[in-house]
């Protein structure tokens, strides 16, 4: 396993890999790495011949009061899991190569249709950043195939939209939630809840989805009864909601009554932790 940090490493190691025919796999990610980063690089294995992991703490993803200056940053046991699972290429990119005259001053990709909703709302700037950073990082990687957790559902709609509006020659390959035993979505942010509060508070948020699923699937149309009760358990079992919103699959507008794919997407804290997570399923219209 290659440990590379500049852009010429990088792309020297990838195009000694594409001169071999071989097809190149990328896994984006903030490191830290989990359960649910490694059933991303096991997809991309499966896909390709060649798989190229990235860390980077993308400074323009975060606003001024987020948790940047804390996000855990452990390269070396996240390289150790990698070299584990045979992984070809580790990419910890280097903020003054990545945003070399800071990131203010640099050219912003902004997918406007879908990023002011949900977590944008809450975050502004945040999906813009993702945009920005992701279409850097495929420029320097040129993969073939990229893989996304559907955990950050509404990003992974995003790089999708992305990619087909501006012809980026690369398939989206979308890979499902990795879950702790209770349900709770693996995130490096649970790494800031109490023993309490990941045992028994935050997995109260699939619970709460798992629930509104099942309403919905049994027959109940009225969204906007099923989000104030969702708001109301949340904040009951110790969560401060952000948002719980059913949406159609696609456009992640509000669901109408004709949708029949739908995902209800859901952010909340609990502590020091803002976590998010998701249920998508169909439903007979
Ligand atoms: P991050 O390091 O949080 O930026 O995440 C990097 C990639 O891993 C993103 O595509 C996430 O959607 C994905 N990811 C994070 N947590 C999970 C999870 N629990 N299950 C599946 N994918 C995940």
């Amino acid at each position: 396993m290659k440990i590379v940090h500049t852009i010429a490493d990088v792309q020297s190691c990838i195009s000694g890999q594409k001169f071999e025919g071989k097809r190149i796999g990328f896994v984006p990610t903030m490191g830290n790495l989990h359960g649910g980063h490694l059933t991303l690089v096991k997809k991309a294995q499966e896909l390709c011949d060649c798989v190229v992991v990235s860390i980077y703490v993308n400074p323009l993803q975060f606003g001024p009061n987020e948790d940047y200056d804390s996000y855990p940053r452990t390269l070396e046991q996240d390289c150790a899991l990698l070299k584990e699972y045979s992984v070809g290429i580790v990419y910890a990119a280097r903020t003054q190569e990545i945003y070399p005259e800071g990131s203010d001053s640099h050219t912003h990709i902004s997918v406007d249709m879908l990023d002011g909703m949900h977590c944008g709302k809450s975050r502004p700037g945040f999906f813009r950043g993702i945009a920005t950073v992701v279409t850097k990082l495929f420029n320097i990687v040129r993969p073939d195939v990229a893989v996304f957790g559907e955990k950050d559902f509404q990003q992974l709609a995003i790089i999708r939209k992305m990619v087909r509006d501006m012809c980026m020659p690369v398939d989206i390959v979308g890979a499902p939630i990795a879950r702790e035993e209770s349900g709770l979505a693996k995130s490096s942010r649970n790494g800031y809840l109490t023993k309490e509060e990941r045992e028994e508070i935050a997995p109260c948020i699939f619970e709460i989805l798992s629930d509104a699923k099942s309403v919905i699937q049994a027959g109940e149309r009225d969204y906007d009864l099923i989000r104030r009760n969702a708001f109301a358990k949340l904040a009951q079992a110790g969560i401060k909601p952000d948002y719980f919103n059913i949406s159609n699959t696609r456009t992640l507008l509000p669901a109408s009554d004709n949708d029949d794919q739908l995902v209800i997407l859901a952010a909340g804290h609990v502590g020091k932790a803002r976590l998010i997570d998701n249920i998508h399923f169909s439903i007979d219209v």
